[in-house]
Formats: structure tokens, C-alpha cells, sequence
């Protein structure tokens, strides 16, 4: 395990989660599996049957690193490094395995999800972690330039191939890990969460493209749809109607508005448009070191937008059986006003058929 990095960002990072784990009344913080432990440390545990735990009390100032031999209980290690702390929050996706044998080793522990703590802190990006997030961006938008351009043919290909020349489109522009690439063509298009399959792209319909990867161990994703020959006036419709509430939705993401405020403003246009029953999913995600993270920009969450905030803003209407559409940028709130980091164009793209 590489130790902790005590100066600068991530100093500070662990400065913010001592200090709520205060306010919370959380005694330590059991970091394993998860992006917790890589934002705070720089070190990513391995899914394996060999524990990784990293214990954070709230009331000593070193993290203690101990190695263990073959033969060692690392329970009873984490067990030992806790002593007589009753109240632990736990990484999200440890093992049950573990956490079931932390729960036997200490019987007198209360139990609770390290997201608690770390969630709405994670959520507000620092400047570096900002600055990823950017070139992930910047990474992403390449492939969708070469996406928008008629650059990666479409028609006459299946969906699943079309997915995969993205990917490596997206590790020649960067990023060392595809994450997905949506490709819903025609009928498909209505699918929200379609991913790609044998369909052949055929002339005169859309194609949603829906694509990130992991770069530098942030996260892009973007969506792009283009139409292969000129779209029919319907179709541009839809499209403007989605590319409006696109817009007035990232417009309307500024810092001290509630979450499900932007997310209202995307489905009120789309609603005026004519499609409200077919924008079917939430308006966005936050994002980061993983891909959906806090904060979700849904109807009921009444939390207000914060500078470094960085979310997307995805509408989409979807006529099922027919045709879709979505359109997704990656946005980070900041005091001056929300700032869309994707920057290619937003009009309804024409490939040549
Ligand atoms: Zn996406
Ligand atoms: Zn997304
Ligand atoms: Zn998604």
C-alpha cells in the first residue's frame, strides 16, 4: 500500500473528511474497495480476497500501514487498529465477507457507509481535480469531433462495431480505460440505456452515441447523436426541442440551485415541446473518479449546486419503437456561472449516408 500523500490536495481532502467525520460523530473511517480510497490516497485497492483496508480514525493524526503476512487475520488487524471506536463507516463496496467478520470481531461497533462522509465532499471537485476532469474531457470530445464529422463511418457497420472503434478512439486520444460506448441506431436510438448490439446502421435514421472512458483516473462522458442523410422535419423537431432544454438546463446550473431545479428546467421545455412523457430518465450525474457519483441532478433532490460541482446534463426524448435522441455534456459549477467543458457542437449532426 503507498502512503498517503500528506501535502497539498490530498492533504487537504483528508483535513475535509476528519473534520465531517466530527460533525457526523464518526469515531473511524475503514477505506477498501472504491474510489474513497484513491481520492484520499492516491492508492487503489485490488478486488481480491486479500483485505485492503486503510483505517482513518478521527482522532490520531498518522494512518497506521500495516503489512500482513499470509499466515495474519487482517480482520483482527483492522479489528486492533480500531480498539474501542463504536462508530465506523465503512467503504460502500467492501467485501460482505469482510465487513460480516469486522461485525463478529467487534460486537460493540456501529456500522454505517463510508459514502456518509465522503459522498458530498467528493462531489466538490478541488482545482486539480477540476483539471483532470478537463482533459477527460478534452480527450472525449476529440472522438465526438471525429463522431460529428463523418470521421468514424456508421452505415453499413453494426452498432457493436461502431462501439468498439470508439473505444479505441478513445485510448488513442488518452484514456487508459473505455468505460462504455452506447451506439442505439434507429429503433435502438429509443433505448436509453441500449449498449450496442448486431443491429446494421442503416442510411436516413439517428445514432445515439453515448461515450467515456477513465484518464488519468477521472472520468468523461459524453453524448452525441447524428442522423445518417438529411432527417426528416419530425425528427429535427425532437431534436431542437432536446437541444433547447440542453441548454436552458446547463444555464440554469448555477451555484446555490437545487439539484432537481435544473433537472425541472429540462423537462419543463421538453414538456412545452410536445415530449414530456418521453424524457424518461433523471438530467444527470455527478462525476469524477467514477462515472455516476454525487451529485444527481433528479427531481427530489433539493440539495443546491456548490462551485466544484461537476455533473452532466443529458436530457433525452426517447418515441420508443420509433426513434431517440440525447444530448450530454460534462458541467462544473463554479462561482462565475455553470461551465460546460465539452465543447463540441450541439446541432443535430449529418453524416453522409
Ligand atoms: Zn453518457
Ligand atoms: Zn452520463
Ligand atoms: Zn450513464
Amino acid at each position: 500500500m503507498s502512503r498517503p500523500v500528506r501535502e497539498g490536495a490530498r492533504a487537504a481532502r483528508v483535513e475535509r473528511v476528519r473534520a465531517r467525520m466530527g460533525e457526523l460523530g464518526v469515531d473511524a473511517l475503514l477505506l477498501s474497495l472504491g474510489a474513497d480510497l484513491p481520492w484520499l490516497t492516491g492508492y487503489e485497492a485490488m478486488p481480491l480476497e486479500r483485505l485492503t483496508m486503510l483505517v482513518l480514525p478521527s482522532d490520531e493524526e498518522l494512518f497506521a500501514l500495516l503489512p500482513w503476512d499470509e499466515t495474519d487475520d487482517p480482520v483482527r488487524l483492522v479489528a486492533d487498529l480500531v480498539g474501542s471506536r463504536a462508530s465506523l463507516s465503512v467503504s460502500d463496496r467492501t467485501w460482505a465477507t469482510f465487513v460480516l467478520d469486522l461485525q463478529d470481531s467487534l460486537p460493540a461497533a456501529r456500522f454505517s457507509v463510508a459514502s456518509r462522509v465522503t459522498a458530498p465532499l467528493r462531489a466538490v471537485k478541488d482545482d486539480e481535480e477540476v483539471a483532470a476532469i478537463r482533459r477527460a474531457a478534452a480527450a472525449a470530445d476529440r472522438v465526438a469531433t471525429q463522431l460529428v464529422s463523418g470521421d468514424i463511418a456508421l452505415v453499413g457497420r453494426t452498432e457493436a462495431d461502431v462501439s468498439r472503434d470508439i473505444g479505441r478512439r478513445l485510448v488513442a486520444e488518452g484514456h487508459q480505460r473505455v468505460n462504455f460506448a452506447i451506439v442505439g441506431s434507429g429503433p435502438n436510438s429509443a433505448s436509453p440505456h441500449h449498449g450496442a448490439g448486431g443491429r446494421v446502421i442503416a442510411a436516413g435514421e439517428p445514432v445515439v452515441c453515448d461515450f467515456g472512458g477513465t484518464f488519468d483516473s477521472y472520468c468523461s462522458d459524453i453524448t452525441r447523436t447524428v442522423f445518417t442523410g438529411a432527417p426528416p422535419p419530425e425528427y429535427r423537431d425532437l431534436y431542437s426541442v432536446l437541444e433547447a432544454a440542453q441548454a436552458a438546463a446547463v444555464d440554469a446550473a448555477t451555484v446555490g440551485t437545487p439539484c432537481e431545479d435544473v433537472d425541472a428546467v429540462a423537462r419543463r421545455l421538453i414538456d412545452d415541446g410536445g415530449y414530456g412523457p418521453h424524457f424518461i430518465h433523471r438530467t444527470g450525474h455527478g462525476i469524477g473518479l467514477e462515472e455516476h457519483e454525487d451529485p444527481y441532478l433528479v427531481g427530489g433532490n433539493c440539495e443546491p449546486l456548490a462551485p466544484g460541482h461537476a455533473f452532466s446534463v443529458e436530457p433525452g426524448i426517447y418515441l420508443e419503437g420509433r426513434w431517440g435522441a440525447r444530448l450530454e455534456d460534462i458541467v462544473v459549477a463554479t462561482a462565475a456561472g455553470p461551465e460546460a467543458i465539452n465543447g463540441v457542437d450541439h446541432g443535430l449532426a449529418v453524416v453522409e449516408a
